[in-house]
């Protein structure tokens, strides 16, 4: 098969590769000063912020990598980034 540069091969590979491995650092969402700004949502690279409600977030951490964005992002200081427990 001939790819060009930058091609993708096949659809749907990023769901395949869980980045959750690459992580040093995690979020901790303290869903107690949170104001719904939905930064933390629409910043993260990987896509695996979710609002479950109004003031309340959740990680996928199968594929959170622990980059920190979210907590540099959030508008009211309510992440945490933490030592990953291996
Ligand atoms: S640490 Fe990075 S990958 Fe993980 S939830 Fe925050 S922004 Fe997303
Ligand atoms: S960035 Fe912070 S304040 Fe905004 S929705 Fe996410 S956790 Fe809540």
């Amino acid at each position: 098969m001939r790819l060009d540069l930058g091609a993708i091969a096949k659809a749907g590979t990023s769901k395949a590769n869980q980045t959750g491995g690459w992580r040093n650092f995690k979020p901790i969402f303290h869903q107690k000063k949170c104001n719904s700004c939905d930064l933390c949502r629409i910043y993260c690279p990987e896509g695996c912020v979710t609002m479950i409600e109004k003031k309340k977030y959740t990680v996928d951490y199968a594929y959170c990598k622990g980059c920190g964005i979210c907590a540099e992002e959030c508008s009211s200081s309510d992440i945490e980034m933490v030592v990953e427990e291996k």
